[in-house]
Formats: structure tokens, C-alpha cells, sequence
């Protein structure tokens, strides 16, 4: 049996992350293969049973509490996705490998950075295991440049595992995260 791929699209905020997960989950449409999207529940907002991009597509999806509860649900689809990976248990890499050996397509999409620009582990483990990488960026809020590659958080609360918007968090380059975080 062929083996699954495994693909992962990173970034910061606003970088179109779920949007790049939501197209390749219309390849698997328009080719009437089956899929199941999976999400980490955080807190409410993450209850929904659906994501959404910035953009505003929309797919339902599995809200779980830890990474190996995905594989109760899978059945009989030819792709599993993942979104928000950094807020998984690193579990999430073990589980990767197990559903790629059923030979099902894997595509996770999620933060690499956190604000304090350490990389967040289970996206780390991820990488290491992916046979593709798209690595996306933001517009940078500070000069506009297409470069953005690190979310800024601007208010006073230094949890590095912390939902939120535009509220809290905007995309830089790292000349302008360099200056805000000198200030
Ligand atoms: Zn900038």
C-alpha cells in the first residue's frame, strides 16, 4: 500500500494558514475523495464545529481534546487535516505517522513561532516528518513589506497560549519585531 504524504503549512497569523489547508481540502472535494478536518478545543471559540479563514471559507471539523482521539473517527477518507497543530499535545507527531501508514494523506496547518519567538514544539515535530513545507508569510502591520513572518502580541499578558485576534496579535518582519520588543 502506498504511504500517505505528509503536509504542513506554517506561519503567523494572518498568513493565510487556514486558507491554504481549506484549498488543499478542495482538491480532495473535487476529486469526490473523503476527508476529516480536526481541531484542537481550546475554549469556546474553538467548540465550533467548523473553521474558517480570514477570508471566509468554511469547513466542519472535529473539535478533540487530544491529538489521539482523531483516529476513533477515521473511517475510510483518503486525507486527514489538522488545524492549529501548536495547540495539540506532541502526540500529534506519533498519530501523523500512524494515520500516514494507513496510507492517508496528512495536511496540518499552525503557528511555528509563538511571540516570544520560540518555536512551538508539536509544530516543530511536525516539520521534521513533512514531505512538503509551505512556509507562509503576512503583510508586516509595521511597514507594510511582504515579509511578515512572527505575530506580535501588543498586550500585557505574557501567556504564550492565548487565543485571540486582532485584539491581541498582529503580524511583523523581524526588523519591526526587533524594534517593538527593543521598545
Ligand atoms: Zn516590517
Amino acid at each position: 500500500m502506498a504511504q500517505g504524504k505528509i503536509t504542513v503549512i506554517v506561519g503567523p497569523m494572518y498568513s493565510g494558514k487556514t486558507s491554504e489547508l481549506l484549498s488543499y481540502a478542495e482538491i480532495y472535494k473535487l476529486g469526490k475523495k473523503r476527508y476529516q478536518i480536526f481541531k484542537p478545543i481550546i475554549d469556546n471559540r474553538y467548540r465550533l464545529q467548523e473553521i474558517r479563514s480570514h477570508s471566509g471559507m468554511k469547513e466542519s471539523a472535529i473539535p478533540i481534546a487530544h491529538s489521539a482521539d482523531a483516529e476513533r473517527y477515521i473511517t475510510d477518507e483518503k486525507a486527514i487535516f489538522f488545524d492549529e497543530v501548536q495547540f495539540f499535545d506532541r502526540d500529534l507527531a506519533d498519530v501523523v505517522k500512524r494515520i500516514r501508514h494507513l496510507g492517508k494523506d496528512v495536511i496540518c496547518a499552525g503557528l511555528d513561532m509563538s511571540f516570544k519567538e520560540n518555536p512551538f514544539e508539536t509544530t516543530a515535530l511536525l516539520l521534521c516528518l513533512a514531505d512538503v513545507v509551505i512556509k507562509k508569510r503576512a503583510v508586516c502591520h509595521e511597514c507594510g513589506e511582504y515579509n511578515g513572518i512572527i505575530t506580535y502580541k501588543y498586550v500585557d499578558n505574557e501567556s504564550e497560549i492565548d487565543v485571540g485576534g486582532f485584539d491581541k496579535y498582529f503580524a511583523v518582519c523581524l526588523d519591526c519585531y526587533h524594534k517593538l520588543t527593543q521598545q
